[in-house]
């Protein structure tokens, strides 16, 4: 890092004229040793779970997850960590439980297996309430949400954990729970998957990818997966707006979130925090700190003018020029 970077340590994330944007980190490793942004972080706004599934040869059991995300959780106390319920299929596999799909990101991933499984399910939301015993700062993510009934399905069977834990004399609490928005269909239902939880969490990565029609994985098309294409822009003010409109937060914890030139206009949407790799919290609480809301909401008003990728990045580059 410049010493520009190093300079930042510390230092609040927010704007210049006064309004706060938390920087939280995506992470899915064992928290073995202190992580990388430990210090520099609001707290996790994305565990993803699959790591400490792929690594195993068999799913691992409600005591070993347990263990596994009660550490996570008291290396972050008393800050807030979001644990994603497993997202496996698509481009995640598991060793140990083939799925073997013609197209498996349209295919059986994510909510959709843990639906099918409730077993798997269950064993893995009472892991995290019996993890946040004494902690409570636990927050709940449920991704590949395409229907409100996926999410009632899950909603109800966090209740139920929670309520079977307290018969058993666990001291659970129910916790925050949020949905990732990243299938079209749930851009569409915001406002009604906004109304049944917490928070959302918009998935840029496979928001982009299923907005686009294109593998976010495959070389060939990779020049057309553009994060700010003007589709793209226009579904992160649907999100916005409907989540406002029900006094929700947002968040935004796809690869989007960590890229500093799209700070300024995550800023203009009125997103409330932002969740990212260690590597990106520097730079993007650098953007942060240089420019206001009120510029940053005429740039995004800017950038929805425009028809293409290509008019959305020059002028973010042009604006990041300009605040140096
Ligand atoms: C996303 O899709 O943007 C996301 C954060 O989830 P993942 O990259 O794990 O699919
Ligand atoms: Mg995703």
């Amino acid at each position: 890092f410049s010493a520009e970077l190093e300079a930042l340590r510390g230092l609040p994330s927010e704007t210049t004229d006064g309004f706060a944007l938390p920087l939280y980190l995506n992470t899915g490793l064992v928290v073995e040793q202190r992580p990388l942004g430990i210090d520099e972080s609001a707290g996790v706004g994305l565990y993803r779970t699959e790591l400490p599934f792929m690594v195993r040869d068999r799913f691992p059991g409600e005591e070993t997850q347990r263990r596994h995300y009660r550490q996570v959780l008291a290396t972050f106390a008393p800050r807030p960590v979001t644990i994603r319920t497993l997202d496996v299929g698509g481009d995640k596999p598991l060793p140990y439980f083939p799925v073997h799909e013609s197209n498996p990101f349209l295919g059986w991933r994510g909510i959709r297996i843990t639906r099918d499984h409730p077993e798997i399910f269950m064993t893995q939301v009472r892991a995290m309430l019996r993890a946040a015993v004494g902690l409570d700062n636990l927050q709940i993510l449920l991704p590949m949400i395409t229907s409100v009934d996926e999410l009632d399905d899950a909603l109800d069977s966090i209740q139920r954990a929670c309520d079977e834990l307290q018969e058993e004399g666990h001291a659970v609490r129910l916790p925050p729970v949020g949905v990732m928005i990243e299938v079209p269909a749930a851009v569409y239902q915001a406002d009604v998957l906004a109304r049944r939880v917490s928070f959302l969490s918009v998935g840029t990565n496979d928001l982009t990818q299923y907005l686009l029609a294109v593998d976010r994985n495959n070389a060939r098309v990779a020049a057309l997966y553009d994060e700010l294409h003007p589709a793209v822009l226009r579904a992160l003010t649907q999100v916005t707006d409907a989540a406002r409109a029900h006094g929700r937060e947002v968040t935004v914890c796809g690869e989007l979130a960590g890229d500093p030139r799209a700070t300024p206009l995550l800023l203009g949407l009125g997103v409330h925090s932002l969740s990212m790799g260690a590597g990106s919290l520097l730079r993007v609480k650098g953007v942060v700190r240089s420019i206001s809301r009120t510029r940053a909401r005429e740039l995004l008003g800017r950038a929805l003018l425009c028809e293409r990728g290509a008019c959305v990045r020059a002028l973010l580059m042009d604006a990041l020029e300009e605040i140096g």
